[in-house]
């Protein structure tokens, strides 16, 4: 198991933006460029969009990176 200060919560890729009842907060990881979805119909028109896949606080990867201090942009 992993500890817990190497989790997306902690991680500078991550956003929270969301609460689910059981896997209480979700958030996009922003470590990559977004993925494109599978194209849907909507009227005449197939679209495609870009999404960052979602996360739960709870989870990680290789890639993790820690918050660190605020940088100048
Ligand atoms: S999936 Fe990996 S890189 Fe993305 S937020 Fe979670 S720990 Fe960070």
């Amino acid at each position: 198991m992993e500890a817990e200060e190497t989790r997306c919560a902690a991680c500078r890729w991550w956003g929270g933006e969301w609460r689910d009842d059981e896997k209480g907060p979700l958030g996009t990881c922003r470590a990559h460029a977004p993925r494109t979805s599978q194209p849907k119909r909507r009227g005449r028109f197939d679209y495609a969009r870009g999404e960052w896949p979602w996360t739960a606080a709870t989870d990680w990867c290789g890639e993790f990176e820690g918050k660190g201090a605020a940088t100048a942009p």
